[in-house]
């Protein structure tokens, strides 16, 4: 196995390790895909494969080059992101030249965050922005050689945080031809790149990672037990860092009410379940909806994996799955999570909450008492 501090992603790696022995990187590559599948991870792999003195395209993790980019403080590696503005910033400034000391610490602290779990999502206060002062910066730098004999690799995270001016900064670098520069753009929204920056970038999509590979190297990094991993891991929706996020949450209250949900749908009293649907609706936040409804699919997941024999996630609600198998034993279970499916993308595309809700409820009922006809 090589490149191990990514996770999964093996088409991506296999595509890029080819391109990497053959000597046919291009100038300009955009990694695009959900939130925490790792592209920046990749990215400052690929770097230290470039620059690894091993010279095998398989960083060893222990020469000067591998020790410098595991602190993401390599003299020909930059990782660009966005920064908060200093008061009276002035066109040409160093992007951290008019900011306080205290914010100057915050984003050495989130570098080197970085640094150990490439992962990390990089969070700096005011920091909205991809400031054009960090694209001139990154443009002074690549006419001048390199400090080693390797390319100079740039990574813009989250690339379609850059503005007009930063962007345009950017284009004209990218369209001078003699430069030596690696550029890795990354997003999880290239769509709002500009078209004339997408189509100068050879494009790599990365997959939304499996439960498996997700919970694996949790387990293997000591951040959770095998039954958490495996919990967050189904949540997750393929994103690693969605996982790392969530086990730092009590699920099991939430767990519960997700179950409660069940049970006030198949009850025979609809007042309590539209309270219990408007209670959802008002906390305005559909992401929670989303993860509700998520829970809730989890749920059925279980009933599913129990009537097969196999092995539960909600360990805890055990009793209550098997009753439900015993009593439904035929469920169609496609039928169930794809309308849970359904229901959480009209959640994400602005759909009603309530009416999202109430549609689901009487449609899972429906399905779930037809199969006992
Ligand atoms: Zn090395």
């Amino acid at each position: 196995m090589i490149w191990q501090s990514v996770i999964g992603q093996e088409r991506v790696k296999a595509q890029l390790l080819v391109l990497l022995k053959t000597g046919r990187l291009a100038h300009a590559y955009l990694f695009q895909g959900d939130d925490g599948v790792g592209k920046d991870a990749m990215a400052i792999q690929l770097a230290a494969a470039i620059h690894c003195r091993k010279g095998d395209f398989d960083p060893c993790g222990k020469c000067p080059s591998c020790l410098k980019l595991a602190g993401l403080q390599h003299p020909d590696v930059h990782l660009v992101f966005s920064l908060p503005v200093g008061k009276d910033e002035g066109k040409g400034d160093h992007p951290l030249e008019k900011l306080s000391g205290p914010e100057v610490d915050a984003i050495r602290e989130q570098i080197r965050l970085k640094g150990v779990n490439p992962y990390h999502r990089i969070s700096v206060p005011r920091a909205t922005v991809i400031k054009v002062n960090s694209i001139r910066d990154i443009r002074r730098e690549s006419v001048m050689s390199t400090m080693g004999s390797n390319r100079r690799v740039v990574i813009i995270s989250r690339a379609d945080e850059m503005n007009e001016q930063s962007s345009n900064a950017l284009l004209k670098t990218l369209e001078e031809p003699a430069t030596e520069t690696l550029f890795i753009l990354t997003s999880m929204f290239p769509e709002r790149l500009l078209p004339t920056i997408r189509s100068r970038c050879h494009s790599v999509q990365f997959d939304p990672l499996g439960p498996a590979e997700i919970a694996g190297r949790l387990v293997s990094d000591g951040l959770a037990n095998e039954t958490d991993a495996r919990l967050v891991a189904h949540l997750a929706m393929g994103s690693f860092r969605r996982a790392s996020e969530l086990l730092g949450e009590d699920m099991a209250e939430e767990r519960q009410q997700a179950l409660e949900f069940v049970r006030l749908m198949m009850g025979n009293s609809f007042s309590p379940l539209m309270k219990r649907i408007d209670e959802l609706s008002a906390q305005k936040d559909r992401e929670l909806v989303v993860r509700f409804l998520n829970l809730i699919a989890l749920w059925f997941r279980d009933t599913l994996v129990h009537s097969k024999g196999g092995e539960i996630l909600n360990v805890d609600q055990s009793e209550s799955i098997k009753r439900f198998v015993d009593r439904f034993p035929a469920v169609n279970y496609p039928d169930i999570l794809g309308r849970l499916d359904g229901a959480v993308s009209l959640v994400r595309r602005n759909g009603y909450i309530p009416l999202v809700l109430v549609r689901l409820s009487i449609e899972l009922k429906r399905s779930i008492l037809l199969t006992t006809a």
